[in-house]
């Protein structure tokens, strides 16, 4: 979800970059799991998230659906996954010890906290969300160690894709909700939940580096289409 607020309100005031020392190293989390609970429908998925929750527990969208490990809500006009909070409020992925079962393959978001991502221009950064953390003396570690994704670069290069095409439908559906077109809206929504979280990204194991290339490509036909189709 894109947030509209001032960077001042809910951060340390600064912005890092991936290289950058930030205060944001809980230790481990210790026990604590308070970002694993009570979360709402904050924790949205993006395409590259769900791919990699469909291949690691080699289930489908549906499947997740299913069991409760996901929901859909609408989004800006869009109808997008998040992480479900299941029986007591609590993500369906915690253990009884307390404990991510998917830590090496945890959502974006989860992989962030407490850091968020602020857009700027045609790039991003990063910045600490202030108050959110509930533990205390957070110590200083590198951004790119602590986010701690593969291939950061093309990580990037996605996420800006992600977010610049995700404005751009955005855009799009305030323009058809101007003139009324209440069906081309739902169009557009089930479009783009179909074509980058039901559908399947088949990839061999030798070429899982290619998940980005293989989104970014989507991203460019799936624009193609929308201005094609809803113009
Ligand atoms: S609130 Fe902070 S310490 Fe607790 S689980 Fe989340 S990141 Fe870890
Ligand atoms: S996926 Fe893991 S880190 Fe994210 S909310 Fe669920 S249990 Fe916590």
């Amino acid at each position: 979800m894109i947030r509209e607020c001032t960077l001042k309100d809910i951060s340390d005031g600064r912005t890092y970059d991936v290289n950058d020392m930030v205060k944001a190293d809980t230790g481990n989390c210790q026990g604590c799991h308070k970002c694993c609970t009570g979360m709402g429908t904050s924790i949205i998925l993006d395409p590259y998230d769900v791919w990699l929750l469909k291949t690691n527990l080699n289930c489908s969208f549906q499947e997740l659906l299913n069991k409760g490990n996901i929901e859909l809500n609408m989004v800006d006009g869009l109808i997008l996954p998040n992480l479900k909070m299941g029986e007591g409020d609590i993500c369906s992925f915690l253990n009884e010890e307390g404990r991510c079962t998917i830590h090496h393959i945890r959502p974006s978001i989860c992989r962030l906290f407490p850091l968020g991502r602020v857009y700027e221009g045609e790039g991003f950064k990063y910045f600490l969300q202030k108050n959110q953390c509930v533990k205390e003396n957070l110590t200083k570690i590198k951004v790119k160690k602590w986010i701690d994704v593969d291939n950061i670069e093309d990580n990037r290069k996605f996420i800006l894709k992600w977010h610049s095409f995700i404005r751009y439908v955005g855009d799009r559906i305030i323009s058809l909700k101007k003139d009324k077109q209440s069906e081309s809206i739902n169009d557009i929504a089930m479009f783009v939940l179909n074509s980058f979280y039901i559908a399947d990204i088949n990839l061999s194991e030798g070429d899982m580096s290619l998940i980005y290339d293989m989104i970014i490509n989507r991203i460019e036909k799936a624009t193609k289409i929308i201005d094609e189709t809803f113009s």
